[in-house]
């Protein structure tokens, strides 16, 4: 069994419906079911006794302690945490608590747990903390390879450079079998409506504009959710310990691009886009190279970029009784 933090949010949920089908091992599911968390995105493992969720706090350690005791998973894959960039600058504290101080909580007991384990057992466990591209800063031109110093622009990226460095130093200091990837922005089904795409979707679907920040030029690499799911699995089986993985090389996009292409798909034009102010310290561009992941696990992204974005379209058609009420709950 692995246990996997955060699975009731957009990665953690295709994650796992991903991991079920093609493995098949058990999946301990611990999220807290906070504004982001939504279980409808697992019904289909609804009688599926594979799938064993709890409702809990990463910051909880004695409900760690006791989950470590109940099901002594093999390995973890760590997602939760708070993930929007505008809400972290709004109200940093949530992404402190979750991600920074989440982290560490979930990081000692999981090293109390490993350090009972008898010796095949502990060299078997693998921690896999799942990371993001926005840790890096902003790069205008080339792409940042795992080596670059990270310069994180917004509170939430900050946040997650913290629990990324702290998750390495478990590594380095307790020799924690760990690994690490940094990903670029996903998208896909089971995608929270307040994020771009799924937001712009939903919206065009129900004739309504769509909010554009400032002249639309950052530049971001759009990468499908199952090509990150797949990227993490490929990591955690056989990526090495205390390593560091860029997972990304989708598709770059300056927002106005993404737009148009959304505009296109719901038959829509620019009278259907409203500017609004530029996000505070919004970060111009970010690009990941991908070369390391390539040479060491043969990882390539496999779903074109076009085809991934017409699918999406047609999954938010196909599935407005999953996303219109998280839209009415957070007034989106
Ligand atoms: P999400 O906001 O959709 O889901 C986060 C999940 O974590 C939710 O289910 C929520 O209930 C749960 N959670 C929050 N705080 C918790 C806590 N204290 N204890 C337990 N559970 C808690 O986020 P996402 O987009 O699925 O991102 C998942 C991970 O991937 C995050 O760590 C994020 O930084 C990282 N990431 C995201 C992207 C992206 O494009 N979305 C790209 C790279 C990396």
């Amino acid at each position: 069994m692995i246990l996997v933090t955060g699975g009731a949010g957009f990665i953690g949920a295709n994650f796992i419906l991903d991991w079920l089908e093609a493995s098949g091992e058990p999946v301990l599911n611990l999220d807290a079911l906070t504004y982001a968390g939504n279980l409808q995105s697992l019904s289909s493992l609804h009688a599926d006794p594979r799938h064993v969720f709890v409702k809990g706090d990463i910051g909880d350690r004695a409900l760690l302690e006791r989950l470590y005791a109940e099901h002594r998973p093999r390995a973890v894959v760590h997602f939760a945490a708070e993930s929007h960039v505008d809400r972290s600058i709004h109200g940093p504290g949530d992404f402190i608590r979750t991600n920074i101080e989440g982290t560490y909580t979930l990081l000692e007991a999981t090293r109390s747990h490993w350090n009972g384990l008898p010796a095949d057992e502990q060299a078997a466990f693998r921690f896999h903390h799942v990371s993001t591209d926005e840790v890096y800063g902003s790069i205008a031109e080339g792409s940042w390879d795992e080596t670059r110093p990270l310069e994180p622009n917004s509170p939430y990226s900050a946040s997650k450079a913290g629990s990324d460095l702290l998750a390495r130093s478990y590594f380095r200091t307790h020799g924690l079998n760990l690994s690490i990837t940094r990903c670029s922005n996903n998208y896909g089904p089971y995608h929270f409506p307040e994020k771009v795409i799924p937001l712009f979707v939903t919206n065009l679907i129900d004739d309504k504009h769509v909010p554009l920040y400032g002249e639309g030029d950052n530049i971001r690499d759009w990468l499908h959710v199952d090509d990150h799911t797949r990227g993490i699995a490929m990591v955690l089986v056989n990526g090495r310990a205390g390593e560091i993985y860029n997972i990304g090389g989708g598709t770059e996009l300056r927002n106005k691009e993404l737009t148009q292409l959304l505009l296109d798909a719901a038959g829509k034009d620019w009278t259907y886009v409203d500017r609004v102010q530029d996000r505070l310290g919004h970060d111009l561009r970010y690009s990941v190279d991908i070369s390391k992941i390539r040479a060491e696990l043969g990882y390539e992204p496999l779903v074109p970029f076009a085809e991934g974005l017409a699918d999406v379209v047609q999954w938010y058609r196909d599935n407005r009784a999953w996303w219109e009420p998280l839209k009415e709950r957070a007034a989106l």
